[in-house]
């Protein structure tokens, strides 16, 4: 999923160019409102404040941003989650926080959708390496093995001391699921506390539509197309105060001996989820809901995700099949147009 309300800019400095402006062009661009990106949360992240951004509010999100990649990233060696992967069936490892909250919230939507999201999937997620430099089929031995190690029960919190523990050796956390979704959270928490009113952020197609445009019309947000290269839209949503994050079998995936292997992978026989979906689009006042929703929801395939979403107040869901279908709940719909003639709504 990408942004589409960029375009605006290049569209005027055109019409500045062919006005005969070019000096004028010079300094009012060095002004022009500019997002920021960075590569951080092992995505780029860009987060774009408008006319209310300066260089000291952009340092200080995006040193956060920093902050809980190197407290939640499953990746990188010296992380807390690292520690806590490292001391399975050891002992239990104390933790900030943020890192509790998002364990605890990745625990309710393992319960939620019994197992089929599950943060204890790291062990499964290592051993295909989707999306790293070395991905590979794992043996079907290899897998079972894998799988066995996967069970959110065993994961213990202690709300008091404040640590977590894995029961048992050779278990592995993996927030990649939902870590994103509240570093967005956080974004807007931020916010919230300056004066700034809107702000688009979009943590490696994460979104969050802050606000409104200065006229109070809603932000239009494409839609990726699942089928073709990034950059191209199936439709656009148009809303505001709201997070909108898609899973898909584009988002990152590898190719090997000509077949594409995706990662978002079943808890059940740890192979890619193969269900007949190329993507899940979750609308959601919180970040945090809609992204650990968008992979639980793509897991759970659309009968019982739909079901899912239908049972929560605070979720919509539109869903894209591989023969080119697209469903969703009513509210979800009416915020969505769409703009590729190969796909068709189904009410
Ligand atoms: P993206 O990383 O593109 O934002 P998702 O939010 O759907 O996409 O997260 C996918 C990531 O979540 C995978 O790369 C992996 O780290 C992890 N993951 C894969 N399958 C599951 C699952 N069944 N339950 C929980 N986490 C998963
Ligand atoms: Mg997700």
């Amino acid at each position: 999923m990408e942004l589409r309300h960029t375009g605006w800019r290049i569209k005027w400095v055109l019409r500045c160019v062919r006005g005969g402006l070019a000096c004028l062009l010079l300094v009012t661009c060095a002004k022009a409102p500019k997002a920021q990106a960075e590569l951080v949360l092992g995505t780029i992240c860009s987060i774009n404040l408008y006319e209310q951004g300066s260089p000291r509010v952009y340092e200080a999100l995006f040193s956060r941003l920093h902050e809980i990649d190197r407290t939640m990233s499953a990746t990188q060696g010296d992380t807390v989650l690292a520690r806590i992967n490292q001391n399975a069936g050891i002992h239990p490892v104390p933790v900030p926080p943020d890192l509790l909250e998002v364990v605890e919230a990745a625990l309710r939507y393992a319960a939620l959708s019994q197992g089929a999201f599950d943060p204890t999937i790291g062990p499964l997620v290592q051993c295909w390496a989707i999306g790293s430099e070395n991905p590979r089929i794992p043996e079907a031995l290899e897998i079972e093995a894998r799988v066995s190690l996967i069970d959110w029960q065993d994961v213990v919190i202690d709300r008091e001391a404040a640590t977590v523990f894995l029961r048992r050796a050779g278990m592995a956390l993996d927030l990649g699921a939902i870590a994103k979704g509240y570093a967005a959270d956080e974004i807007v928490r931020m916010l919230q506390k300056t004066r700034i009113k809107r702000a688009i952020i979009d943590l490696g197609g994460n979104i969050v539509a802050y606000g409104t445009k200065p006229q109070g019309e809603p932000w239009r947000i494409g839609i990726q197309n699942p089928l073709n290269s990034r950059g191209t839209y199936l439709g656009i949503l148009a809303v505001q105060h709201k997070s909108i994050v898609t899973s898909g079998v584009y988002e990152r995936f590898a190719e090997i001996d000509g077949k594409r292997y995706h990662h978002i992978l079943s808890t059940q026989d740890g192979y890619p989820v193969s269900n007949g979906l190329l993507a899940v689009t979750i609308i959601a006042d919180r970040s945090l809901d809609a992204d650990a929703l968008s992979t639980t929801v793509f897991a759970l395939g659309y009968a019982k995700g739909r079901a899912l979403v239908e049972s929560l107040d605070h979720a919509e869901v539109i869903f894209v099949f591989e023969d080119n279908q697209i469903r969703g709940t009513p509210v979800a719909l009416a915020w969505f147009t769409l703009e590729d003639p190969h796909f068709s709504l189904i009410p």
